[in-house]
C-alpha cells in the first residue's frame, strides 16, 4: 500500500519513486513530472483474525478507503484501532464489506476531486458509506454530491466514526474463544505501514496561519501529546518489531509549545513534553528515528548535536537520524512574507552552514511551491540562487493551485500557468542536477541500509539508508544478497553507483 501526502506546505512530493531500478536496469525513465504524481488511494487491508468458529465467520467487516498524508494515514489506523477493538473485521475488497469508510483529503483542488471520486466508488461498489477526514469539514459539498453517504465526520473524529459503524453494522458479539482486545492488538494499536517502520504522530492542528494552507482551520491550533503518551508509544512500537520511527506533526519543532512544556514521568524519569527533549529520549531506544516537518529555528541546532552524537554511538543502526525534512516552500523575503511562513524572517542558508558544521552527513529535504501569487521573476531568481547556495539533498516541488478557504486565494497578480510549469521544470533541473552531484559523491562509502523489499526473482534488496524517508526518497538498491537476508533487517552494503535519484550497491554484511 502505498499512501503519500499531498500537502502542498508539507507535502512530500516523490521525485524518485518510480518503480524501482537496479543495476540491471540502469534506464532511470524518471522525468521531473512524475513528481506530480501526489496521491493514492488505498483499500485498505490488513490480516484477518479467523478462528474457525462461528463468530469468526460471522463476524462483520468494514472496508477502508485511506487517502492523503502520513497524518491522515494515522487516523485512519487509529479508527481501524478502535473497530478492532469492538470486534470489527477489515474487509479486503468492497464486495466483502458490510459498510465502507472513506478517509478524505482536503487540502488542494485534486485533492478535493480525488475524495469526491473515492466516495462515489465506494457508493457505487458497496453502497453504504461513512465519509471522514479533512473534507468533512465540508459535509454540504459531499452529501450534495453523494446524497446516499450515511455519515460525515470531520478529521481524527474518531469516536464519531466508531459510532456512526456500530450505529449502521451493529457490533458483533463477543467470541468466548476469542478476544480481539486481547488476542489481536499489541499496545502499539493496528499499523498500516509495513512492520518494519511506523508513524509517531506527536500533536495535532498548527498555531501558524500560512496563506495557503487550510490546516489550521480544518485540524484547528496545535495540540501536543504528552511526552509520556508518546514514548509509551514509541516503546510499544519498538516492542511490536518496529526498526524506524517516522515522527510526524503539522510543526514538529513546536511540540509542547501548548502544553507549556509540561513535565511528566517516563520511565520513573521527570522528562519535558518538548521538541528537545523528545528528541533526546527517543534517540536512545535504539532504533531508527526520523525527524519529520521542522522549522529552521535556531533552538534546532541542539537536536542537530543529538543526531551526530547518537549516530557516533550506534554506527548507523539506531538513534536519531540526521535527516530533517523542512518545509521551506520558497526563498524570496518577499514571497515568503506573502506566504506569512513560520521562520521566514530566520538566515535559512546560515541556519543549514551551522548543521552541517555539528553533523557534515546531514540529509535536508524539503518541498517548495512555484507560481505563487505576486511571485515575480525576480523572485523565482532568488530561489533559484537559494538552492544552488543551499544544496539540499532531497526535494519535491509543487506548482501553486489555490484550494476553498485559503487566504491566497484574494492576493493579487496570479501567475499564469505556463509560466508556473516553466518555473517548477527548471526548479526541479536544478534540484535533480544537485541531487546527481550529491549522491555520486556516496560511491565508494560504506552505509547502514534497512531492508524494505526483496525481489527474490533478481536476488536484489531494495533498501534506504539513513537520507531515504519511505515512500518520498530513493532507495538503495542492494545486489546479491544471500538468503538470509530479510525484510526489516540493517544490511551494511557499499555503493558502487548512483543515478540521479537513488543508489546501488555490493552486500557485505
Ligand atoms: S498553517 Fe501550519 S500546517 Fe499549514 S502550512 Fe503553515 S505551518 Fe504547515
Amino acid at each position: 500500500m502505498t499512501v503519500q501526502t499531498f500537502n502542498p506546505k508539507h507535502s512530500n512530493v516523490n521525485p524518485s519513486k518510480v518503480g524501482y531500478h537496479h543495476k540491471a536496469n540502469h534506464n532511470q525513465n524518471r522525468t521531473i513530472d512524475q513528481s506530480a504524481n501526489l496521491q493514492n488511494t488505498a483499500l485498505v487491508q490488513i490480516d484477518k483474525p479467523n478462528d474457525g468458529s462461528d463468530d469468526a465467520i460471522k463476524t462483520p467487516k468494514v472496508g477502508f478507503v485511506s487517502l492523503g498524508c502520513p497524518k491522515a494515514l494515522v487516523d485512519s489506523e487509529r479508527i481501524i484501532t478502535e473497530l478492532t477493538r469492538e470486534g470489527y473485521q477489515v474487509a479486503k475488497d468492497y464486495d466483502g464489506a458490510d459498510l465502507v469508510v472513506v478517509n478524505t483529503c482536503g487540502f488542494i483542488e485534486s485533492a478535493v476531486q480525488e475524495s469526491l471520486d473515492a466516495i462515489g466508488e465506494a457508493i457505487t461498489k458497496n453502497g453504504k458509506v461513512i465519509v471522514t477526514g479533512c473534507l468533512g469539514k465540508d459535509a454540504q459539498k459531499i452529501r450534495t454530491m453523494h446524497p446516499a453517504v450515511l455519515a460525515v465526520t470531520g478529521a481524527h473524529a474518531y469516536d464519531e466514526v466508531v459510532k456512526a459503524v456500530t450505529h449502521h453494522v451493529p457490533k458483533p458479539a463477543k467470541s468466548k474463544t476469542y478476544d480481539p482486545k486481547i488476542d489481536l492488538i499489541n499496545d502499539a494499536g493496528v499499523k498500516l505501514t509495513p512492520a518494519h517502520y511506523a508513524y509517531l504522530k506527536i500533536s495535532e492542528g498548527c498555531n501558524h496561519r500560512c496563506t495557503f494552507c487550510i490546516i489550521p482551520s480544518l485540524r484547528g491550533n496545535l495540540v501536543s501529546r504528552t511526552i509520556d503518551s508518546v514514548m509509551n508509544e514509541a516503546v510499544a512500537l519498538k516492542k511490536a518489531g518496529v526498526k524506524e520511527l517516522l515522527v510526524i506533526s503539522q510543526d514538529t519543532s513546536a511540540y509542547g509549545v501548548d502544553l507549556k512544556y509540561k513535565m511528566a514521568f517516563w520511565q520513573g524519569e521527570p522528562i519535558k513534553t518538548k521538541f528537545f527533549d523528545m528528541c533526546q529520549a527517543l534517540a536512545r531506544l535504539g532504533i531508527w528515528v526520523r525527524l519529520h516537518y521542522v522549522y529552521p529555528y535556531p533552538h534546532v541546532d541542539n537536536v542537530v548535536q543529538i543526531m551526530a552524537d547518537s549516530m557516533k554511538i550506534s554506527g548507523g543502526r539506531g538513534g536519531l537520524l540526521p535527516y530533517l525534512d523542512i518545509p521551506f516552500q520558497h526563498a524570496s523575503p518577499s514571497v515568503l512574507k506573502a506566504m506569512k511562513r513560520p521562520a521566514m524572517s530566520e538566515n535559512t542558508l546560515e541556519r543549514l552552514a551551522i548543521w552541517r558544521q555539528i553533523c557534515p552527513n546531514i540529509v535536508i529535504r524539503s518541498t517548495f511551491v512555484v507560481g505563487f501569487p505576486g511571485e515575480t521573476e525576480e523572485d523565482f531568481e532568488y530561489l533559484l540562487n537559494w538552492l544552488k547556495q543551499a544544496r539540499l539533498d532531497r526535494v519535491g516541488c509543487f506548482t501553486y493551485s489555490q484550494i476553498d478557504g485559503a487566504t491566497a486565494n484574494d492576493l493579487p497578480n496570479p501567475v499564469p500557468e505556463s509560466i508556473k510549469q516553466a518555473r517548477y521544470e527548471r526548479f526541479m533541473a536544478l534540484a535533480q542536477q544537485i541531487s546527481k552531484e550529491k549522491l555520486q559523491e556516496k560511491v565508494g562509502q560504506t552505509l547502514v541500509v534497512l531492508v524494505d523489499e526483496i525481489d527474490f526473482d533478481e536476488n536484489i534488496a531494495i533498501c534506504r539508508s539513513y537520507a531515504d524517508a519511505p515512500e518520498i526518497d530513493g532507495h538503495v538498491y542492494v545486489d546479491d544478497i544471500d538468503e538470509t537476508v530479510k525484510v526489516g533487517q540493517f544490511l551494511t552494503v557499499t555503493i558502487d553507483e548512483a543515478s540521479e535519484y537513488d543508489l546501488f550497491a555490493s552486500f557485505v554484511a
